[in-house]
């Protein structure tokens, strides 16, 4: 199979049946062969019926159904562990992005070998205050945490090679930063490419203000989980080491003062305290690099979400 077509939807009744013509246009015109796998995300409107409506006429439509909302980064990795195509395709369900651009992402990932490309949405259409000048202060400072030279790191349309797709884990709010867990897991070949956006046809963005600060802590998550995940002891350890060292130092050079100068007031030296304070705090931080490590070593697939139905998948 050629292609997976990837969307995640929450409450996109009125979108997915001309999305689907659509691309199911592109797919004849280019002779690919391809399935369409659609997430439903938790819908509280008439998403999943229509979902099956479409996989009735057409058997390359497939869906899955979350028992609830997990968001879009759940939805996004529940279909990668499913996706058969050798090029994974995602999308977002609203009809701002055009699959007319399916063909030339597919092309840079088959023959110029990319591991993935991002989209990159250089004339938005979007509100200007709430999305469009929050998202070049993200995007910018993404691209000097990570290094990857991308305009639009969030962007929903995106092409991967399949094994990219089948090596990352993508929950949380990490789905506006798979660039960087592709990165992380050893994918070297990004790139990208201008799209074409357009307004939102039908229904309202499912993106309030949250976003910034969960994904400004998403972002601290994912520099930390790339450089120590598989070792947190290696970053708690040595601080609270450190800590745990400078203040025993501290005690040590308090008691002796007090052995040698009589009436030597230890409890009214602040840096009694402080000493005391910084010992603490390092064996906790040596704690928590204990634990990490502990929890690192035992998970086993941290991500098992409810999928209340699949359709169209042989199991
Ligand atoms: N979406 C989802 N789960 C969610 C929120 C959004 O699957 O919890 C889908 C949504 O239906 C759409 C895509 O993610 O297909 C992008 O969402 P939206 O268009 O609301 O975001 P915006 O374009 O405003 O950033
Ligand atoms: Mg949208």
């Amino acid at each position: 199979m050629d292609i997976s077509v990837v969307i995640p939807l929450k409450n996109e009744e009125e979108s997915l049946p001309e999305l689907s013509s659509w691309i199911e246009r592109v797919m004849m015109e280019n002779a690919f062969t391809y399935e369409i796998i659609m997430v439903d995300d938790g819908s509280t409107d008439n998403s999943w019926h229509v979902i099956e409506e479409l996989h009735a006429v057409n058997p390359d439509i497939k869906g899955i159904k979350f028992q609830r909302n997990y968001g879009k980064s759940a939805a996004l990795n529940e279909a990668f562990r499913m996706a058969q195509g050798n090029i994974v395709i995602t999308m977002d369900a609203d009809l701002q992005d055009s699959p007319d651009e399916i063909p030339s992402l597919y092309q840079m990932v088959v023959t110029e070998g990319y591991d993935l490309v991002s989209g990159w949405k250089k004339k938005r259409y979007d509100n200007v205050i709430t999305k469009n000048i929050p998202s070049k202060f993200y995007n910018a400072i993404t691209r000097r945490m990570s290094g990857i030279v991308l305009h639009d790191f969030n962007c929903g349309l995106k092409a991967y090679r399949k094994k990219v797709v089948k090596s990352i884990e993508v929950y949380g709010e990490m789905h506006r930063y798979i660039p960087v867990l592709a990165k992380w897991a050893g994918f070297r070949k990004i790139g990208e490419k201008v799209v074409e956006h357009r307004p939102r046809k039908y229904g309202v963005t499912k993106f309030g203000w949250e976003r910034f600060v969960n994904g400004f802590l998403d972002l601290t998550t994912i520099m930390f989980i790339g450089k120590f995940g598989k070792r947190p002891m290696q970053f708690f350890g040595l601080w609270g080491t450190l800590a745990f060292l400078m203040g025993f130092i501290f005690i040590l050079y308090l008691v002796i003062s007090k052995i040698m100068y009589p009436g030597y007031a230890l409890t009214n030296k602040p840096a009694f305290f402080l000493a005391i304070a910084v010992m603490i705090l390092g064996t906790q931080l040596f704690l928590a690099g204990f634990l990490g490590e502990m929890i690192s070593r035992s998970s086993p697939d941290r991500n098992s979400y409810l999928v209340e139905h699949r359709k169209g998948f042989s199991k």
